[in-house]
């Protein structure tokens, strides 16, 4: 069974790891660069996406993930971890590495502080049995999404409507909200299927 890492610095790392086991996958915290090098798959959760650039830097882990990432490593982000993998981030603090995991601008806290955490049901693609409940907690949205960037799920109505709040590039995804507090498996089960795909050049 594929071992996916979950990046272990800060947030709701645990949720995670049930969700990937609940899946069948080997899920292990990742918080050292022999640890990230073990791994087929990694989650970064959700948290404080500031804090957890600051501890990437600190373990000594931006350069190593950013070039796995480059490599091509399968990685899902949900919440700050959207924030991480993104390009490009608005409203954040200027000392802020992105880890450039897809093309994207991302803005965080987007939502704004009336609405700071609501629930709604998503349309997701690549999801065909039902829709799929998005918690959102101080979420971002993508406010641009590159040309290479497939759209997963939008807010589908409320001020927000037609937000962008999942997406998809090659074999990473992020999503806005966070699947892996609602004991629904999809969206982990998507990610793990790609992360065992078998990929050109690996
Ligand atoms: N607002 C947080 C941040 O900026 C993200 C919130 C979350 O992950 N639930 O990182």
């Amino acid at each position: 069974k594929p071992t996916i890492g979950v990046l272990a610095l800060q947030g709701d790392v645990r949720e995670h790891v049930h969700a990937l086991e609940a899946c069948g996958a080997n899920a292990v915290p990742v918080r050292r660069e022999s640890e990230l090098a073990a791994v087929d798959g990694l989650v970064i959760p959700g948290g404080e996406s500031t804090t957890i650039s600051k501890l990437l830097e600190v373990f000594e882990l931006l350069e190593p993930l950013r070039q796995r990432l480059g490599d091509g490593l399968p990685a899902y982000g949900s919440c700050a971890g959207m924030i991480l993998l993104a390009g490009e981030v608005l409203d954040t603090r200027p000392d802020m590495k992105p880890l450039h995991g897809i093309d994207m601008t991302v803005r965080r806290n987007a939502f704004g502080r009336q609405v700071d955490s609501f629930e709604t049901d998503v349309d997701f693609h690549g999801i065909t049995d039902g829709a799929v409940r998005a918690v959102f907690i101080r979420a971002p949205w993508v406010e641009r999404a590159g040309e290479g960037v497939e759209v997963l799920a939008t807010v589908p109505s409320g001020p927000a409507a037609g937000r962008i709040v999942a997406v998809r590039q090659g074999d990473v995804i992020a999503t806005s909200f966070h699947p892996e507090v609602t004991g629904d498996l999809r969206v982990h089960k998507l990610f793990v299927d790609t992360a065992v795909r078998p990929r050109a050049g690996v």
